[in-house]
Parts: C-alpha cells; structure tokens; sequence
C-alpha cells in the first residue's frame, strides 16, 4: 500500500533512527520471555492511524524499510502489546500533530461515568475533604461530577481534585470544588494522597504502564480505590483474523491491550497482595447511550452478555474496568 506523505506539511525534525525502540524480546511489562505472536497490523483499516504516524514523523517506505508492527500477548501476565514502539518523542509528535489518536480516548457523558464510578465507592463514611486523582481526566469533568454527587449527598465538605493530563486547563476553585491541573503525575507534591484514583482510558496509551500502575496505587490513601479502565480489543484482531477479516488497530495511539487475564492477575505479577485487594474486576460498562445510539447499546450489551455470566473467560468484551482497595 502506497502512502502519501508530506514532510514539509509537519516540518518534522526526528531523526530517521529515533522513530522507533528496539523491538522487545520478552514481555515489556513481567519482564517474562514467554510472549505469543499473534499478527501483524499491516493492512486497512488498521494502517489508518498507522500512516498518520508515519506522515508525522515524516518517513515514506522508499525512505527506508519500515518495521512490521507486530502483535503478542504475554503468556505470564497476559498484556497485550505492540511490537516495536514509537520512541517518546515520535509520540508526542504524533499526539501534538494529529487528533486521531485523541480521538481514540473513548468519551464517556462524564454525569453518567461518574455515577457508574460512584457505585464502587461503598458506604462511604463522611469526611472533611474528599481527594481525586484523576489520571489522564482532560478537562477534569468526570471528577467535577463526583464531587458534586459527593458533596450533594452530604460524605464530604469539600472537593480538592488533582487532574493528570498533557493538556492541562486553568485551576478552578468552586463551589466547594477545587481543581489543579498537572502535566505529569510527578509533579503532584509526593506527600498528596487520595481517596480515590481514575485511571480511565489511559493506559493502554502509555509507554511504560507497569511504573505508573505502581505510582498511581502509591497515591493512595489507606482504603482508598484504584479505577481503571483499558480496552480488551487483541481477542477480537484475533478472532477477525481466523474469519479471514481484518480488525483496525489503533496503534501508535494504543499500545498495550488490558483485558480480564491481565487484570485478573495483576496484583501477583506486581508482587502487591499483601496491599492491595481487587475489589471489582468485570467488562466495562457499555460506551454508546442507550437515548442517543439505541442500537449500538443493545448490540454492545448483547456482545457482552457472555462476560456477565462467565467473567474473565469469555474474550469479546472490548474493554475491561477494576477496581482495587489498598488494604
Ligand atoms: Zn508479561
């Protein structure tokens, strides 16, 4: 497939070398040697997003040969990966230049996400001040609408929220609710600590996932909650595969996939059970809103229903949420 590029378009200046890491030879997040190879993306439509990659870096196939993107899983602590990986600075040029990746970020009605997110709370007991961590929370608004709900229903008096996000917006304070943007999650003062910390839709984006998993559960308090959620596509590319079809995939914006055998297993592989307790681990609530796309919720509750009778075992549940307790 040919491609069109135009590097002057982008005035691209990473050098040809720097576009892409040495290809991992074991598991990039266990360290295990034990992967499965399962693909490759290399034909439409999973070159959509790819080749709006390659334009920014501003590379062509006559340029050089371009690496295959190979896909695995690990058969030790089941992620699933990409295989090789943008190097952080052809990322962030590909993040800075183009909205595709952006728009891969599944946008939840932040009211309705944050009264799912309630849910997991638990009786909690009331308190002066209810913290928020909200990684990757843009704007910061599913925070905004828990704290709201939290301060309504009389738990907390007041609401300090600490968004993690590359764009940051203006600090607000408001109405008992006051919000800080950070770009990077260390540059949250160390002794901060949370009650609850979001994770949602951003890890998969990530880089080195296993180091902020590990920071972000640091940030908690003692019984506070960890929520994340991550897309579970890779048995879909596979299933696709067999049928002779072609499944998108969304790379470079995603890089790892995330689904119930990962999360499942996750506090063993990170050594964190004498800590940490998975509170709830199941498939993601349904993205698409029953008032405004009736069909796609239906089919999406319909493709899932096998995950609600039969858990981590069934694979088309296109997306995985936990929740985890530091004990
Ligand atoms: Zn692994």
């Amino acid at each position: 497939m040919e491609i069109a590029l135009n590097k002057e378009k982008h005035g691209v200046v990473i050098p040809e070398e720097n576009y892409f890491e040495k290809a991992f030879e074991g598991c990039p997040f266990c360290g295990s040697s034990s992967i499965k190879y399962i693909g490759n993306i290399h034909s439409s439509p999973d070159i959509n997003i790819y080749t709006d990659f390659l334009t920014i870096i501003g590379t062509t196939h006559s340029d050089r040969p371009l690496p295959d993107i190979k896909i695995y899983t690990c058969n030790n602590c089941f992620i699933g990966f990409f295989n090789p990986q943008p190097t952080e600075k052809s990322l962030k040029e590909f993040y800075a230049n183009d909205d595709k990746g952006e728009n891969t970020r599944k946008k939840i009605d932040p009211r309705r996400f944050a009264n799912h997110i309630l849910k997991y709370l638990g009786n909690l007991s009331p308190r002066e001040t209810f913290r928020i961590l909200d990684f990757g929370g843009g704007d910061g608004a599913v925070s905004q609408c828990l704290g709201q709900s939290l301060l309504s229903s009389g738990i907390a008096m007041k609401i300090d929220i600490s968004v993690v996000d590359y764009n940051t917006v203006p600090d607000r304070n408001e109405n008992s609710i006051s919000q800080c943007s950070y770009k990077t999650l260390d540059q949250i003062p160390l002794s901060d600590e949370f009650d609850i910390v979001i994770a949602s839709a951003i890890l998969e984006h990530l880089k080195n996932p296993r180091q902020t998993i590990s920071l972000l559960l640091q940030k908690m308090k003692k019984q506070g909650i960890f929520y994340a959620r991550t897309p579970y596509s890779f048995p879909f590319y596979k299933g696709f595969k067999r049928l002779g079809k072609t499944f998108g995939m969304p790379y470079p914006a995603h890089l790892f996939d995330m689904g119930s055998y990962f999360w499942s297993d996750l506090l063993k592989t990170m050594n964190l059970t004498a800590d940490y307790r998975m509170k709830e681990c199941h498939t993601s609530l349904v993205h698409a809103e029953f008032r405004e796309r009736p069909l796609l919720n239906i089919l999406s509750h319909f493709v899932k229903l096998p995950s609600y009778l039969v858990g981590k075992y069934y694979p088309f549940s296109g997306g995985w949420e936990v929740v985890i307790e530091q004990i």
